[in-house]
């Protein structure tokens, strides 16, 4: 069992420097940057297990390092995040991150979340050797690669997962709770209807431009994806 990397990257010295210090005592491997391109840079240098990410950083924001690091990594990112600036600007950008926490902030409730993270994307990727096919529709979990034919569909990661959830319970009707506990991976206290905008990309991106209907709504219940008419 190998030791988990954490990379900080957090602009307020002070802070960085409390929470490096919790996280070491408790067995992690931790690197600190104190601005977004230090933190992208170290990103690149030490290929962390999970980021925690300062929205608001100096020389490159939270979520740009965060948009970056997407474009080919799946690692955990949780933003920290101050009062006020909301959850829609965190999420509801897409800029890829997993979860957010608001300073200020307990250290049990940082630890707390990173557990989930961490076990999130361990669970994920054990179970994803496999290919999902709905219709003529395929997700190729290990190459994180979905298709429509021959077609390839750039789905951003949470996208990606929203479908491969519901394509691997296919043909089950599924309830918002259920998705976010499933792919949102903790108790959500933001609004629910998160699920309906994020089901709303994925029909624009594939349901809309293959003229198919791939997921469908039970109105008051949730989604489910339909192998047969
Ligand atoms: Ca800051």
């Amino acid at each position: 069992m190998s030791v988990d990397k954490v990379l900080i990257v957090e602009d307020e010295v002070k802070l960085a420097r409390f929470v490096e210090l919790e996280l070491k005592h408790e067995g992690y491997e931790v690197f600190v940057a104190n601005d977004g391109r230090d933190g992208l840079d170290k990103f690149y240098d030490e290929k962390p297990d999970i980021v925690l990410l300062d929205l608001m950083l100096p020389e490159l924001s939270g979520i740009e390092v965060c948009r970056r690091i997407r474009k080919n990594s799946n690692v955990p990112i949780i933003m920290l995040t101050a009062k006020g600036e909301t959850i829609d600007k965190v999420l509801g950008l897409d800029s890829g991150a997993d979860d957010y926490i608001t300073k200020p902030f307990a250290i049990e409730e940082v630890l707390a979340r990173m557990r989930v993270a961490l076990k999130r994307i361990k669970t994920f990727s054990q179970n994803t050797n496999s290919v999902l096919q709905l219709k003529n529709l395929t997700i190729d979990s290990a190459k994180r690669v979905v298709k429509v034919d021959n077609d390839e569909i750039e789905l951003t990661k949470r996208e990606f997962e929203l479908l491969y959830y519901l394509v691997k319970n296919k043909n089950i009707v599924i309830t918002r709770d259920q998705i976010l506990n499933n792919v949102w991976g903790y108790d959500y206290i933001g609004e629910t209807n998160v699920v309906d905008v994020y089901i709303r990309y994925i029909r624009t991106k594939i349901d809309d431009k293959y003229n198919t209907k791939y997921i469908h709504t039970i109105r008051g219940v949730g989604y489910f994806a339909k192998d047969d008419e």
